[in-house]
């Protein structure tokens, strides 16, 4: 069986990695990646990589990429630069980021990282929220499968649950998110989520790898710039 080194990944800060074998997978989530991305049946393997923590802002800023999409782009680049180098002329396809979805969070659980938090951000028990899904690529791998931690969610131990109280348009009351509440609040000129997610900043879990300040403000600009598009 092949084995790979994630180094340069981990350089990139794309540092969380799941080997998932295709027939592994739950029978329909496997059926819809073929019937979407393999038809002829080439690939065996699902790589997912995503990042923990800062290490990725950073990597993509000392690289100077240019890109009115530099997560994403960057990731990709990085990813397929690590694949060529790892298994030069070997079959396989990135299927996110793209157009199709692919069920990131469904992926997550089944690689042991996603937990739901009260405001729908994933939450993983070591990088806390500050984590993302950067890649997923189908190949023709033989490389050993992970093994995925399965845990208790953090949510589960966190009695007070500081992230509800402190979100100013009472998205999280109720013991449900509603997001007619986030989008309301965030579209006002006063909104203090304009560009960050009080509660998210408020969650101590993995607080030590909050992203920087210019990350945070990158990707809620980008969310809330969606969001006014769809009025
Ligand atoms: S503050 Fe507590 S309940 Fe809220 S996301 Fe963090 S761990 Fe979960
Ligand atoms: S973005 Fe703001 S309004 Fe929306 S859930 Fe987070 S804290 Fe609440």
């Amino acid at each position: 069986m092949t084995t790979c080194d994630f180094t340069a990944l981990n350089h990139a800060g794309l540092n969380l990695h799941a080997i998932l074998n295709l027939d592994q997978l739950p029978a329909e989530m496997a059926a819809k990646l073929r019937s979407r991305f393999d038809p002829a049946g080439r690939y065996r393997q699902l790589i997912l990589l995503g990042h923990g923590g800062k290490t990725l802002w950073a990597a993509l800023k000392a690289s100077a990429i240019s890109s009115d999409n530099p997560i994403d782009d960057f990731s990709r680049r990085s990813a397929e630069q690590w694949f060529a180098a790892q298994f030069p002329a070997t079959a396989h396809e990135i299927v996110y980021p793209g157009t199709i979805p692919v069920g990131l969070q469904a992926l997550g659980k089944i690689a042991g990282w996603h937990h739901a938090s009260p405001f729908m951000v994933g939450i993983h028990q070591d990088w806390g929220t500050w984590y993302a899904y950067r890649v997923v690529m189908l190949a023709a791998t033989d490389l050993p499968t992970s093994t995925p931690r399965h845990s208790e969610s953090p949510c589960a131990r966190c009695a007070d649950k500081p992230c509800v109280a402190s979100c100013p348009a009472g998205a999280l009351d109720d013991g449900r998110f509603t997001l007619e509440k986030c989008l309301a609040y965030r579209r006002q000129p006063s909104s203090r989520c304009k560009t960050t997610c009080i509660a998210r900043i408020t969650c101590p879990v993995g607080s030590a790898h909050r992203y920087s300040d210019e990350q945070i403000a990158h990707s809620y600009s980008i969310s809330l710039r969606d969001i006014e598009r769809r009025r």
